[in-house]
């Protein structure tokens, strides 16, 4: 077994709450070369705010583009060691992280649910979700060995996956756990050394993530983080030291940094919004299609890139829509739905249902006004029916607890509606036909699709990514396409024949 170097004193150590009253917290500081560091030169923090109660429950002190350089030279300094140790190896920390994480499952649900606001079942599915990004983590070196075939006569050809150096990734406020999930067991398997930039909303799953890897055995400075803005982002893609960035956040952002990193001949994959339409057929089982759309638009509060968006209601679906409407209605605030981000994030959700309102749109179910912990952002449930295509509320993304409906005759418009959406993350249909089912999932413009499931997240080992404008860059971020993104091809070919007629070995 390789040499870990010892792992440092905890310094941040566990996140106290056991309920969801407000708990202040450490301030997120940069984790390089496995210590705790503040930044060198800029002086600004950001105020980490418990969504639920309106309060800061910690600050973040924003780094710069001298804090990147720090943390890259120490990545670099760790990854030849690293890189040297047998993949077997280096997933032997992913199977002590996933034992640390199962132990710590409240703990780290916990702190996801204060510092992003969502409801303690959904942190739990959070970090369970993040957990299976490691187990995939832990069965890499059974995938990962390559191809060698006799080319011609005693000529072999032999591909093997190299890693790329040091790589970074850049999450969003949404999943502070499971996001960096999807990069960091494979690039960190795959041999590289990590720099990690969190959202600044949400920065303090990233604290205990990097004590708990050092715990694990990783070696100091192969996982360094650095707290910030787009400072930091910026001085990631233009670092001549980096060779590849995993971004995942809104398109606005995805497209500048897919096009920053690119122009400095980077690998990049890029992950951005979404608006996803969900088809709604006559044949469609109701309880199931009405539990599971509201589940899919309420969930975390609707702040999920595969949130149910818009409805696509396909002829006479009243009774669907109603029991849609009735089951919207039981959904509590505060208890099954947590607050938005910010409260200019409610303010911008509320804005789109005032907008469709003054446009003739009828709010079927009000999630205005709606309140459980004084000084939270809440809205509840909305559902907008009788939306126009070219309306905000429908072709926009809200990125909160809304549903647009749309009304059309034929299947034909329904996909022609999704298909003229600039994003392509998901889309599913409700119905109780093959045929429906199969020729909308052969039409839709979306990566990710779902038959009667409103959240199609293909689960590893397969691949998490949408098309269009919801992914910029080539592939899928998680599953094997995430092993083959940090990592590149070394093609070896050899001629033995030399040693044929040498008589030692006769
Ligand atoms: P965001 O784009 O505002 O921020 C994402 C990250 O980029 C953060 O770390 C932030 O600090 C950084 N950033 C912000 N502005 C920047 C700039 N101008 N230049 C460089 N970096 C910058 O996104 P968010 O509000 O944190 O997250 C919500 C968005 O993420 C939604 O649009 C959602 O659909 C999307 N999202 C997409 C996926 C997916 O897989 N497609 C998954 C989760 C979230």
């Amino acid at each position: 077994m390789s040499t870990a170097t010892t792992a440092p004193p905890v310094a941040v150590g566990r996140f106290p709450a056991t309920s969801e009253a407000f708990t202040p917290w450490h301030d997120a500081r940069h984790w390089i070369a496995g210590r705790w560091c503040d930044p060198r030169s800029r002086r600004e923090s950001h105020e980490v705010v418990d969504p639920r109660h309106g309060r800061a429950m910690a600050q973040v002190r924003l780094g710069g583009a001298d804090d990147v350089d720090r943390a890259v030279a120490a990545a670099a300094a760790a990854f030849p060691a690293w890189s040297e140790w047998p993949i077997r190896e280096r997933a032997q920390v992913m199977y002590r992280l996933r034992e640390r994480m199962i132990a710590s499952l409240d703990e780290l649900s916990w702190l996801v649910s204060h510092e992003n606001g969502k409801v303690l079942a959904e942190a739990k599915a959070e970090v369970e979700k993040a957990i299976e990004c490691v187990e995939f983590g832990c069965s890499l070196p059974n995938l990962a060995a390559g191809n060698q075939l006799e080319v011609s006569r005693g000529v072999a050809c032999e591909v093997a996956h190299a890693p790329l150096g040091v790589v970074a990734g850049v999450t969003p406020f949404n999943f502070p756990l499971m996001v960096p999930m999807w990069m960091l067991p494979q690039a960190l398997v795959g041999g590289n050394a990590f720099v990690l930039k969190p959202s600044e909303r949400v920065p303090l799953s990233s604290l205990r993530l990097a004590e708990m890897l050092a715990e694990c055995g990783l070696p100091a400075g192969v996982f360094n983080v650095v707290q910030g803005d787009r400072v930091v982002v910026e001085a990631l893609c233009d670092h001549p030291r980096v060779p590849a960035i995993g971004f995942v956040g809104s398109t606005r952002v995805a497209r500048q940094v897919y096009a920053r990193a690119a122009s400095h001949g980077k690998r990049a994959l890029c992950f951005g919004g979404a608006k996803n339409h969900l088809i709604v057929v006559p044949d469609a089982d109701v309880e199931l299609t009405a539990e599971n759309v509201v589940a899919s638009f309420t969930g975390c509060a609707g702040q999920r890139c595969m949130a149910a968006s818009v409805l696509v209601a396909v002829g006479e679906v009243d009774h669907i829509l109603d029991a849609v409407a009735r089951r919207a209605r039981t959904i509590r605030p505060g208890v099954d739905l947590g607050p938005v981000t910010t409260a200019a994030a409610r303010d911008r959700i509320i804005g789109y249902i005032d907008d469709a309102e003054a446009s003739g749109v009828k709010v079927v179910v009000d999630g205005r006004g709606a309140t459980a912990d004084p000084g939270g952002y809440w809205v509840g449930p909305t559902i907008l029916d009788g939306c126009r295509p070219s309306m905000k509320a429908a072709c926009e993304e809200i990125f909160g607890p809304v549903l647009s409906v749309i009304r059309v005759p034929t299947l034909d418009e329904a996909i022609a509606i999704e298909n003229a959406n600039p994003y392509g993350n998901a889309s599913s249909v409700y119905t109780s036909s093959g045929d429906v089912a199969r020729r909308t999932m052969e039409r839709v413009e979306a990566g990710m699709c779902g038959v009667n499931i409103g959240v199609p997240v293909p689960r590893e080992p397969f691949g998490f990514g949408g098309w269009n404008d919801s992914a910029f860059g080539h592939g899928n971020m998680t599953g094997w396409d995430g092993y083959r993104f940090w990592t590149r091809q070394r093609k070896v070919t050899s001629k033995w024949a030399l040693q044929r007629d040498q008589t030692w070995m006769s």
